[in-house]
């Protein structure tokens, strides 16, 4: 299997390389180079250039903004986008909620919400987990009954990314609690604004508000916010989080952060050990990177298999061992929080100092979750030992 890129494929990581160059504000480059915070107003710029260009939603139909691109263009525009580095356009929107709209929608819902989810004018968040709900979803208890032309919502989600900053919420809820498990549920789009809903913060461990528990008290929501068939959100739900894994190989993340990595450790004169042991993440990461490659060309050709699950164990493994290289390094420092705000992770400091290691922890300490969400890492060894090794 040739896995070199072609002459187009090489031409059109320039004019990638080049477009971003010179249309990433500077200040949202410079904030994601230094592993700080950025905000929502960053992010929906930024998706708002991208989508300008036609590059925001690649993946989708042509008709609602797809590029027609192939797995392989789509796979360079994410690398360099994250390399940057700057922020890949909002999960939520562009790899869930939008291609579960474009193939389970009715076209009024697709043209009501796909231009505004592409432009990032609602911001989506999550309703999948619940307390009791989260490596076994299907066990959740979210309640949607019927009264007339609406459902009428109650319950609790948990973990919600970013609902302190959402319009909208897509959320699976039970809409037959005498059915089996999976074929009693719906997939639900609800407006925040809906009388009823609160939203909670937690705080996590590296002191960052991003998640949030979301509470449903008697919310009225209309009949024609329910995508597909009453009773087979599960659907909408495989098919999203297939998506959603795929998006986590991270190639480019891990290659910025790897860069800068060795660029300290050469200025601090690291030791041999610690050299080793870059190198031997670094190794990994470029396996990473050729089974990347492989999957998308199999994918390419029609090929289905466990290629979501592979990427996304992978991926975060090799992210989780990259902050714990910058913690090895910074040593007793890294003991220090210095962080101004609390949502700032890596600094880019010119040298290693107190300073610069004194931030590591929080990112060290924020990335565990790339781990657990998304479907927890055991959970993807679950289904590779079930398709690869037929356990
Ligand atoms: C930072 C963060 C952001 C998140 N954002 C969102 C969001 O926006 N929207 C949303 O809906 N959810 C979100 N989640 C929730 C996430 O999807 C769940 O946390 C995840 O599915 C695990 O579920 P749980 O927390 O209930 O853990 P549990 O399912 O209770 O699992 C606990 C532990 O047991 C292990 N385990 C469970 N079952 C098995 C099994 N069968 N075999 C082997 N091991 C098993 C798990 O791997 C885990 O280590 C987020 C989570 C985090 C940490």
């Amino acid at each position: 299997m040739d896995l070199s890129f072609t002459k187009e494929e090489l031409a059109f990581r320039t004019e990638v390389r080049d477009f971003i160059k010179k249309s990433l504000p500077e200040s949202i480059r410079a904030k994601m180079q230094d592993g700080k915070f950025t905000s929502k107003e960053d992010m929906v710029t930024w998706q708002r250039i991208l989508n300008a260009k036609g590059w925001a939603v690649p993946h989708w139909p042509v008709e609602w903004g797809g590029a027609g691109w192939t797995a392989i263009q789509r796979y360079i525009l994410r690398e360099e986008i994250e390399a940057a580095p700057a922020m890949t356009p909002l999960s939520f929107n562009v790899n869930m909620v939008g291609p579960v709209i474009a193939h389970f929608g009715t076209p009024e819902q697709k043209q009501r919400f796909l231009p505004r989810c592409a432009n990032i004018d609602d911001w989506w968040c999550q309703g999948f987990s619940e307390p009791g709900a989260g490596s076994d979803l299907a066990g959740l208890r979210t309640a949607a009954r019927r009264d007339g032309n609406h459902y009428v919502v109650n319950g609790q989600k948990m973990w919600t990314t970013y609902a302190h900053y959402a319009d909208w919420i897509f959320c699976l809820v039970r809409t037959d609690p005498q059915a089996k498990k999976q074929e009693g549920i719906s997939f639900l789009l609800i407006d925040m604004k809906s009388p009823g809903i609160t939203v909670k913060s937690i705080v996590t461990i590296d002191g960052a508000h991003e998640v949030n528990e979301v509470f449903f008290d008697d919310v009225r929501v209309p009949v024609e916010n329910l995508i597909g068939t009453e009773n087979r959100g599960w659907d909408c739900a495989k098919f999203l989080l297939g998506n959603e894994r795929t998006g986590m190989a991270r190639i480019g993340i891990s290659k910025e952060r790897l860069k800068y990595l060795k660029k300290i450790a050469e200025e601090e004169d690291a030791d041999p050990g610690f050299l080793q042991k870059l190198a031997a993440v670094e190794i990994e990461l470029k396996a990473h990177e050729m089974t990347t490659l492989r999957i998308l060309s199999a994918e390419q050709r029609g090929a289905k298999g466990p290629g979501s699950s592979i990427l996304k164990l992978r991926g975060t493994e090799i992210m989780q061992s990259i902050t714990e290289l910058y913690l090895s390094l910074a040593g007793p420092f890294g003991l220090q929080s210095r962080r101004e705000g609390p949502d700032e992770h890596l600094s880019n400091e010119e040298a290693l100092d107190p300073e610069w290691a004194g931030v590591i922890a929080p990112t060290y300490f924020n990335w565990r979750k790339l781990s657990i969400y998304g479907g927890s890492n055991e959970i993807q060894k679950n289904i590779l030992a079930k398709m690869v090794l037929g356990l």
